[in-house]
């Protein structure tokens, strides 16, 4: 756990990398819409700044900090690799012991009901995207174990990707072992400033999953395998946590980096014509921009090239809940430009964005290990 000096000490250690350049403007979503350099991310820079200087955020600081989608396109810009999305929590913390007691109520509602499986399963069960398709496959004797990250809303709303990844690693000779739904990653408290929530969460997951004991932990959900493999800057390094931490973050792939180097040809696809949303979480991140697509084009899909394909397609977590407005903006952008080649199909990689997606299009949204389980 981390004290507030400490956080302090870390907000300025990020802020003064920033040289004030303004590059990151272009590629920040929220400027883009509003034009407001407060909405930009050298404009929270300073924001953040001058608050924890003066311990005092004000309604005003708030709302700009708020409207951030947390999508880190802007530590991609960046020249001079300012940790902006480690700041933004920082400052978030600070904010949350501000918010009106309304406002504390109303996002620790939201937490709670997607963060407790009693309140969030029968919701989810309603609101369900797709069921498995297809039978299950049964690994073979000696085949090599990893440790597949369920998540908690993915097994919910949308089953057959899980059963996807599972059936595919079984084909390529690995056993999936699936982390019960109860073990959320914690990026939900995390993200909502309830960091003590999200500890304990971290903990027992941290503990949980060198149990098994497996080389390999793999994401399937870009927003959680992004939150994991951050475990460590969770904690001080002089926290006996530090070190598990970041032994479960070197274990932990996305599924396409896993899958990158295998041979894919025994595998069933299902052709069509494609286009790609890549997630914040995979591209900005996890730094794996390109992958997924580049996997694709090996298996013979064309994804078409899309139009502004850095910038969020607005879900970002629960911001979508929050800043519903902003939220719709980008995801009708977003979704002219995916759908400018006539796709067939859309695919994505992280749920969030899959959910949010779907939402406003007819043409069917899938995780795109679904295709290769076809
Ligand atoms: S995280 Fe995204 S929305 Fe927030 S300042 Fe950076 S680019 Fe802008
Ligand atoms: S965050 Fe990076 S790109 Fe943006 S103003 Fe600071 S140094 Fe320049």
């Amino acid at each position: 756990m981390q004290t507030n000096h400490i956080q302090n000490q870390k907000a300025n250690d990020i802020i003064r990398k920033c040289v004030h350049c303004g590059f990151c403007l272009a590629t920040c979503p929220t400027y883009q819409l509003l034009g407001d350099e407060l909405d930009s991310p050298r404009g929270r820079i300073y924001l953040i700044k001058s608050s924890l200087e003066n311990n005092h955020f004000s309604d005003e600081s708030i709302k700009h900090l708020d409207r951030c989608l947390t999508c880190r396109s802007c530590e991609t810009t960046c020249p001079s690799g300012v940790e902006y999305g480690h700041l933004i929590d920082i400052g978030r913390e600070f904010v949350e012991q501000k918010r009106p007691l309304w406002q504390r109520v109303y996002r620790h509602s939201v937490r709670k009901l997607l963060t407790t499986p009693l309140l969030f399963n029968p919701i989810g069960f309603i609101a369900k995207h797709s069921s498995k398709q297809g039978k299950s496959i049964t690994p073979s004797v000696g085949s090599k174990k990893v440790l597949l990250l369920g998540g908690c809303v993915q097994p919910v709303l949308a089953p057959n990707i899980n059963h996807s990844v599972k059936n595919i690693l079984a084909k390529l000779g690995y056993d999936a072992i699936e982390t019960p739904q109860k073990q959320c990653c914690g990026a939900v408290d995390q993200h909502l400033s309830a960091t003590q929530e999200a500890l304990i969460k971290v903990k027992a997951n941290i503990d949980s999953w060198l149990d098994f004991e497996v080389e390999t932990i793999i994401s399937s959900a870009s927003g959680c395998g992004l939150m994991v493999k951050d475990y460590p800057s969770l904690f001080d390094q002089s926290d006996p946590y530090y070190q598990k931490a970041q032994a479960v973050s070197g274990k932990t792939q996305d599924i396409a980096e896993f899958l990158v180097d295998k041979d894919l040809n025994q595998l069933n696809l299902e052709k069509s014509n494609i286009s790609y949303h890549e997630p914040c979480t995979l591209q900005h991140g996890q730094k794996l921009a390109g992958l997924v697509n580049s996997i694709l084009q090996q298996l013979g899909y064309t994804p078409a090239p899309v139009k502004d394909s850095h910038l969020c397609c607005g879900s970002a977590g629960t911001y979508s809940i929050f800043q519903p407005k902003l939220s719709q903006e980008l995801k009708i952008n977003k979704l002219q430009h995916l759908q400018a080649s006539n796709p067939q199909m859309i695919v994505t990689a992280n749920i969030g964005c899959l959910m949010h997606l779907q939402k406003d299009t007819k043409i069917p949204v899938k995780h795109w290990i679904e295709l290769l389980n076809g």
